[in-house]
């Protein structure tokens, strides 16, 4: 079985002592694309030279909301240059995230002032919006991050009609997955719905269309169930395969061959 893990963050420090034999591990197991996404400036150009380094692996360049503080005039020269790569075939991840700017906050400086809080909804809107932007001038799909903002991720995708690309670990009801889908976007599934109890997802994976999925594991930060407590890598994938022919009835095999299928087409010029 080919697997197109969509969504990895092999440039990260947990993957320093072994990257050469994990990436070589994950694509003996199956995996023959990765697309390595970047969260700010420095991961964007580790993630571009990763890309450089072994074939099989895409970059997607960009500037979580999370890290929001690097997002400056070096960052947006750096981007527009690095969105020219060959192989770079999206931006992200970018998006809203308003559930973790708030829970960091309070641990921080206590309840933090109306004032404060659209104030950072207001700059991560504008970043969102330029990298939404540069996607668009460079022709390339968007991964999006969107955590407790639907209202306004929504608002932003509306803004940007001719721009496509992925929700990526989607957290939502299955009737906004519908309504992305309508406005020409996929769905990215990722390890939550291997969790007992994961009502939200198993739904949204039984109402969108397969031709419409994307599967992911967000490695390292996400593990499924039966990886708790490891360090995860992309031959999770089968597993989140695997929970989705479930749901849906079909073969683990239709569902690792349409969403690879779904991610070349969305993710090209990658060779597939
Ligand atoms: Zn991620």
């Amino acid at each position: 079985m080919e697997y197109f893990e969509t969504h990895a963050h092999y440039d990260t420090p947990e993957y320093d002592a072994d990257r050469d034999a994990i990436l070589r591990s994950v694509s003996d197991a199956g995996v023959s694309h990765i697309l390595n996404v970047s969260y700010e400036t420095g991961s964007s150009a580790r993630s571009v030279a990763l890309a450089g380094q072994y074939p099989w692996i895409h970059a997607a360049v960009g500037i979580h909301p999370q890290y929001i503080q690097c997002f400056d005039e070096s960052a947006k020269t750096l981007l527009r240059e690095l969105v020219q790569a060959p192989s770079v075939v999206a931006v992200g991840e970018c998006g809203l995230d308003y559930f973790a700017w708030k829970s960091g906050k309070k641990e921080a400086d206590g309840i933090s002032a109306q004032a404060d809080i659209i104030a950072e909804r207001e700059r991560q809107m504008e970043a969102f919006r330029w990298q939404m932007e540069l996607a668009a001038q460079a022709g390339l799909p968007v991964v999006v991050h969107s955590r407790a903002a639907g209202p306004d991720t929504m608002q932003i995708l509306r803004e940007f009609p001719k721009v496509r690309g992925v929700m990526h670990s989607f957290s939502y009801s299955a009737e906004m997955a519908l309504e992305c889908v309508k406005l020409g976007w996929h769905i990215g599934i990722g390890p939550v719905i291997t969790r007992p109890g994961a009502r939200k997802i198993r739904e949204v994976a039984e109402k969108v269309p397969l031709e419409r999925l994307l599967i992911e594991t967000d490695c390292p930060y996400q593990v499924t169930e039966s990886c708790r407590g490891q360090r995860g890598d992309s031959r999770m994938l089968a597993q989140i395969a695997a929970e989705i022919a479930g749901i849906k009835g079909i073969s683990a095999e239709e569902v690792a061959e349409t969403t690879t299928a779904n991610a070349g087409k969305l993710f090209s010029p990658s060779p597939i």
